[in-house]
């Protein structure tokens, strides 16, 4: 089966084919980041409409990059949420649409999903039962996942996303947005042991994150340095080690309170090589296995949105032809796709 996908619910269009048999044949990206760069952050209706004019032609040149004809398409995933509704509206729109007029099936796919999935486009991929650190822009959720929608949520953030954290932080030093690969940038330059930073919810059970109060002792930190410009590169580390810290003694509660030995971490903040690096130390000292999704697809692309919604078609999913968008969806209100398998 050969699928389009299309991801369009923030400030990135994502474009992708994927085939079940032969891989992912094409994927491209256009990022809206310069459109919203002066306002500090994604403008709903800035970002809806540059969706209108970047889509159709990106369809276009992936298509050609796949060597796919329409008629060669079986089937077309996008995004329906959760995210910005104006924005999903325009590839929910595009991509039914499209179906209608090529005669194939659309699928609306979740976009958590989608993250939680991009690392089984790898060559190496996880086996199911794993415990998943979904860390991104808008969520920080740890998972507990036995299949392809099964999901039982073990914790997640009361306040901060860990991108939003990572965001803030880039601002309040004045990096530019998207914060997180900035601030990881310059903390490569920084000393990580000279702010103590506080390493949040540690000190009780439980797996919920909290970043909301070391983003105040980040600013705290910045306003009673008198020379904060030279030591901008020491706040960034250091708060970058306490936010990795944390994730990762999360995650290794989360693997001993289940049992499981697997971990499987996604979403953009994924791509932090700190927290790449920490945790793939921790696996070989405890003889877990980790996977993560390569770094193009850690934050948002079309190939996860074209691979999970591939995964639920395959197994005869279908949906009506009503053009729905669902700015606030809680993933753990999917359907299983191996039960949906014996309908
Ligand atoms: P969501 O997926 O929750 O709806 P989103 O789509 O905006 O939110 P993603 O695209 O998955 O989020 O990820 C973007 C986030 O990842 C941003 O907050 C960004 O700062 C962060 N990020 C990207 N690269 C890095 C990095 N190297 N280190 C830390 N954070 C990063
Ligand atoms: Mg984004
Ligand atoms: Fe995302």
């Amino acid at each position: 089966m050969r699928v389009l996908g299309l991801e369009t619910s923030c400030d990135e269009t994502g474009v992708a084919v994927y085939d079940s048999e032969l891989g992912l044949l094409a994927h491209r990206l256009y990022s809206q980041v310069d459109l919203h760069a002066d306002y500090g952050g994604v403008v709903p209706e800035l970002a809806s409409r540059d969706h209108v004019r970047k889509l159709i032609p990106l369809i276009k040149e992936v298509l050609a990059a796949a060597h796919t004809q329409p008629q060669e398409i079986d089937a077309i995933a996008y995004t329906s949420g959760p995210g910005l509704a104006g924005a999903l509206m325009v590839g929910a729109i595009t991509g039914r649409s499209l179906a209608y007029a090529w005669g194939v099936p659309a699928m609306g796919v979740h976009h958590m999903e989608g993250h939680l999935l991009a690392p089984l486009l790898e060559s190496e991929k996880p086996d199911f039962p794993f415990v998943a650190l979904l860390v991104s822009g808008g969520h920080s959720q740890l998972l507990r996942v036995d299949g392809i929608g099964c999901y039982q949520l073990l914790g997640e953030s009361i306040d901060d996303a860990a991108g939003e954290a990572f965001d803030k932080v880039a601002k309040m030093l004045h990096l530019d947005y998207p914060g997180g690969p900035q601030v990881a940038k310059l903390a490569l330059q920084g000393n990580a042991n000279a702010f103590a930073f506080p390493r949040p919810m540690l000190d009780r059970p439980g797996l919920d994150f909290s970043f909301s109060g070391l983003k105040t002792a980040v600013l705290t930190a910045y306003q009673q340095t008198p020379d904060y410009d030279n030591k901008k590169a020491d706040i960034a580390a250091s708060f970058e080690a306490a936010i990795v810290d944390t994730l990762v003694r999360k995650c290794e509660r989360a693997l001993k309170q289940t049992g499981l030995k697997r971990l499987v971490m996604a979403g953009g903040v994924s791509a932090n090589l700190r927290l790449r690096t920490q945790l793939k130390d921790l696996a070989q000292r405890k003889r877990w296995q980790v996977f993560y999704p390569s770094p193009a697809f850690c934050t948002d692309n079309g190939a996860m949105i074209a691979y999970a919604g591939c995964q639920r078609l395959l197994v005869g999913q279908q949906e009506n032809l009503a053009v729905t968008v669902k700015p606030r969806w809680p993933m753990t209100s999917l359907a299983p796709v191996n039960s949906l398998n014996n309908l």
